[in-house]
């Protein structure tokens, strides 16, 4: 039960049992969706641990210690949606403070940053994290946080967290003041990828992913690895608000139980469609970190205990892209990822749509790019479908 100290029981175990014991009074297994926004004291100061639901409520206190101690973190706090995880962690920030982000990281992330939070006297720039040493030369002697996402959208590139952990620790120690490095670790999910161990100090994920996994609820979480990004976050959800709710975490408490089995299928399939992409002759380029061919396969396969469920190809098009999107069958066309079911998208129109063409193809995002997210279906029914819209 205790997040701080990981790795007594394996990783399948904490994921069902962490932050969650049977029910004191009824012996129910599951932790109940406590419903109330406030709770009875019993004399002037006198309480359960639990005042008024914005500042913490049993189902969250279970979901936080269980997604703490997937990540091996010292506390996690779970926020409404991915982006309110992104604006609680920039509120750790103040006026003056430079924020250097990776160039290739979700787009609404630059969107809340340049927006809406540089309005506030913060300074943001971008760096291609993919080269670590592009970090080192872009610090500045105010840069409070640095924020990278590995492996990125929709390109599947890599961004080595340790060679990054390792410029920021240098960094925070010739200076004179916090830098924390976090990372986005949406795409992999704690049981392919824990940045942590690697040295960084904060991690996020849009929970609305594969920690929930069933695209049916949003959330987000941070995880923090000192006593510090604990009460800074817990007094962000105290002040700020942006808190998830009883249901929502409970859905992403019942989704993580299993989150194990999930990702091995999510990959097995992953990992099927990709080799069947990468032999098909209508597809130019598949990018995905566990072909062989992947620029960073290496660096993947040292990061990483996996390669996940995400992998984009080139269709050559936007007709082309248009005309295998519109014959799929099994898969579904639409945004997000990391559900059950396989979902399709077309990253040109859809999620990198407010980039503009130019952007676009600067980073190398073209309109013909598919980007699946592979589910748990049956693999011979995924690649039939494809078989069938690419043919
Ligand atoms: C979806 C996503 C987000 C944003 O999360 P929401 O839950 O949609 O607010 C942030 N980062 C990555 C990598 C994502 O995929």
């Amino acid at each position: 039960m205790n997040p701080a100290t990981p790795g007594r029981h394996g990783f399948s175990t904490r994921a069902i049992h962490d932050g969650q014991s049977a029910d004191p009074l009824t012996g129910a297994v599951n932790v109940p969706i406590y419903a109330s926004s406030t709770y009875a004291q019993e004399e002037i100061g006198r309480h359960k641990g639990y005042e008024y639901s914005r500042v913490s409520n049993p189902t969250r206190t279970a979901l936080e210690l269980n997604l703490a101690s997937l990540e091996g973190g010292s506390s996690a706090h779970v926020f409404a949606s991915g982006m309110a995880a992104i604006s609680a962690l920039v509120t750790m920030l103040r006026s003056g403070d430079h924020v250097l982000c990776g160039s290739n990281v979700y787009g609404g992330t630059p969107r809340l940053f340049n927006e809406i939070v540089s309005r506030y006297g913060i300074d943001f720039s971008y760096v291609d994290t993919t080269n670590a040493e592009n970090v080192r030369r872009a610090l500045r002697p105010n840069t409070r946080l640095v924020h990278i996402e590995t492996p990125t959208n929709p390109l599947m590139q890599i961004s080595d967290i340790r060679a990054v952990a390792e410029i920021c620790r240098e960094h925070r120690n010739a200076g004179d003041g916090i830098l924390d490095l976090s990372v986005d670790s949406t795409f992999m999910s704690p049981y392919f990828q824990r940045p942590l161990e690697q040295g960084a100090d904060i991690v996020m994920h849009s929970t609305t992913k594969f920690l929930n996994g069933h695209s049916d609820g949003l959330g987000g979480v941070l995880v923090g690895s000192t006593p510090r990004h604990r009460e800074t976050f817990a007094f962000v959800q105290k002040c700020a608000g942006g808190i998830l709710s009883p249901f929502e975490c409970f859905l992403v408490l019942r989704g993580v139980k299993t989150l194990a089995v999930r990702m091995k299928q999510h990959e097995a399939n992953g990992a099927a469609v990709a080799e069947f992409l990468a032999k098909h002759p209508k597809v130019r380029s598949v990018f995905y970190p566990g072909l062989p061919s992947h620029p960073q396969h290496e660096l993947a396969r040292r990061q990483m205990s996996g390669f996940g469920a995400v992998v984009t190809f080139d269709t050559g098009s936007l007709e082309e892209a248009n005309r295998v999107l519109r014959r799929l069958r099994v898969c579904t066309v639409g945004e997000s990822l990391g559900g059950v079911e396989t979902l399709v998208s077309h990253p040109a129109s859809m999620t990198h749509a407010a980039l503009g063409a130019e952007e676009r193809a600067r980073i190398g995002i073209g309109d013909g790019m598919l980007r699946i997210s592979t589910g748990i279906e049956d693999a011979g029914d995924l690649l039939a479908d494809l078989e069938q819209a690419l043919d």
